[in-house]
């Protein structure tokens, strides 16, 4: 409609595209005249609204008028009531089951680092895992010393990643719940990026003993097992002791990463974690559908391909459930739902907590317009598998991860289910970025694109003015992972070294 965006034939609502906002008094088309001025992002009116009528998105019911609005008015967040969620008890399971995957394409390479056990990592860095907080100024200290004094020596090695949590101890280790901290730490030892190579520094006192986190019996290629160090060993007798210590084990690891080389991998085995974060009203348009796109090329090209965020897949899951390969996988989704409302509801919070003021000045009214628009980023393919918070990756395709829609929690989750690649849609914008694996940021407006040109990987902005399709993007971008995933392309957070904490999800008690 020239310079308003509309889903569906059967939506009410027009997003405003132009990134000025539009006037009073603006005539955008069939009649519509805007009333009032309105910011971009933000949806006008397209039919007069009596309270309790529909207001459509997507095709999909975000809300409710509240109050009489007029045709061509703003329609803001406190002008609609949120619809409630679906209801988990009385989503089909299986008679709307899609068919296979879309046909496969192939031909499709990047140069990765592979390890023994088959997985390929798009970095190769040295890990260092910890078991509890009370190591973490430590191996901090060591990590430095390693960049400094040892990573010159070794140029194959990309970097040195301490892995420190506030988990470990002061904990109800033996919960129900513990699991999921407990299994992340151990999984995100295994993510493909530090090839095997990972020590673990402990203290000696913490509940979470560092063979509990790496059973020594379940030693495998790809464990770090038998390589634990603790603080309170009595052969260390000082601080620079201990320091030696740990360097002497670093410098045995690096010697053997170092002679990793990166070789030409099929696009296969690339492990991509979708993920937003601050979005607006455009990331259901622009970025998340782009996303979603490049999502399916991965997944037609055999290779994996992760999205999560309960809470704002939580508004949308009657879509999901219908996408799943499988009457357990879509069992299997709607139980992660239960659980997760469940987990809100014991916090006395609903999934009204999501979203923030950020994506309500971005446009967004409420979680349903959000999930209706943060579900776009995963595509079109079938839902494979659904991986528990915590756990580890079992098959190839697209799979829901279970994860918090918290950047940070999120990213650390997918890390621990083997992500190799990170995309990161974002319309408010946010500098995120993690140290394990590239994190390519793609902004759904240009206004963000060309205001932090510097910070952004790829502008998804065009396809809001008509400029570029949603095909042509999300090839672009499927093109620019491969050059990420290959090192021949820096993500802006790695160029300038902007990298988040890993933040472990831990839902049970502290003690
Ligand atoms: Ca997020």
């Amino acid at each position: 409609m020239g310079n308003l965006i509309k889903i569906t034939p059967r939506d009410n609502v027009g997003i405003v595209a132009h990134l000025d906002g539009l006037p009073m008094g603006t005539d955008v088309g069939n009649g519509v005249v805007l009333s009032e001025a309105i910011p971009m992002g933000h949806k006008v009116a397209l039919s007069d609204l009596s309270p309790g009528d529909e207001v459509l998105r997507y095709g999909e019911v975000i809300g409710h008028a509240a109050q009489p609005i007029r045709k061509g008015e703003w329609v803001i967040g406190d002008k609609i009531t949120m619809p409630r969620p679906p209801d988990l008890n009385l989503l089909s399971k299986g008679e709307e089951i899609i068919d296979g995957p879309a046909p496969s394409i192939s031909g499709y390479t990047f140069e990765g680092f592979r390890n023994r056990d088959g997985s390929v990592g798009t970095k190769n860095i040295l890990a260092i895992s910890t078991s509890v907080q009370c190591v973490a100024g430590m191996s901090r200290y060591v990590e430095e010393k390693i960049r400094r004094e040892l990573l010159p020596r070794y140029p194959n090695v990309d970097d040195v990643v301490t892995i420190s949590h506030h988990y470990g101890c002061g904990v109800a280790i033996d919960a129900p719940a513990a699991i999921i901290p407990i299994r992340t730490l151990q999984n995100i030892a295994r993510n493909p990026n530090f090839g095997g190579e990972v020590l673990v520094i402990g203290l000696g006192c913490e509940k979470l003993r560092p063979e509990r986190l790496f059973p020594p019996g379940q030693s495998t290629d790809h464990s770090p097992a038998g390589d634990l160090l603790y603080l309170q060993d009595e052969r260390f007798r000082s601080f620079s002791d201990m320091v030696s210590g740990i360097m002497d084990l670093a410098d045995r690891h690096l010697r053997r990463l170092n002679a990793k080389r990166r070789e030409t991998c099929p696009a296969s085995v690339l492990v991509v974690g979708m993920q937003c974060g601050g979005s607006d009203s455009f990331s259901g348009i622009t970025g998340n559908p782009v996303a979603g796109f490049a999502a399916d090329l991965i997944v037609r090209a055999g290779g994996t391909v992760f999205f999560s965020e309960v809470t704002e897949v939580r508004d949308a899951i009657h879509l999901l459930v219908r996408r799943a390969s499988s009457v357990q996988v879509a069992e299997a989704l709607i139980q992660e739902m239960a659980w997760y409302d469940d987990y809100l509801a014991r916090g006395g919070a609903d999934r009204s907590a999501n979203p923030t003021p950020g994506n309500r000045r971005g446009g967004l009214s409420n979680v349903v317009e959000k999930a209706l628009g943060s579900v776009a980023k995963s595509g079109t393919s079938p839902i494979i598998d659904v991986v528990g918070p915590g756990e580890r990756v079992r098959k190839k395709g697209l799979n829901f991860v279970a994860t918090p829609a918290s950047d940070f929690v999120c990213g650390t989750l997918q890390l621990a289910a083997g992500m190799n690649l990170h995309v990161f849609i974002t319309g408010r914008g946010t500098p995120y970025g993690l140290s394990v694996v590239p994190v390519v940021k793609v902004s759904s407006n240009s206004k963000l694109g060309s205001r932090w040109s510097d910070l952004i990987d790829f502008d998804a902005g065009p396809i809001a003015h008509g400029q570029k399709t949603i095909e042509e993007m999300g090839w672009e971008l499927f093109h620019q992972l491969l050059a990420v995933a290959s090192g021949d392309q820096k993500v802006a957070a790695d160029r300038l070294g902007l990298h988040n904490d890993l933040v472990l999800f831990n839902p049970g008690p502290i003690t």
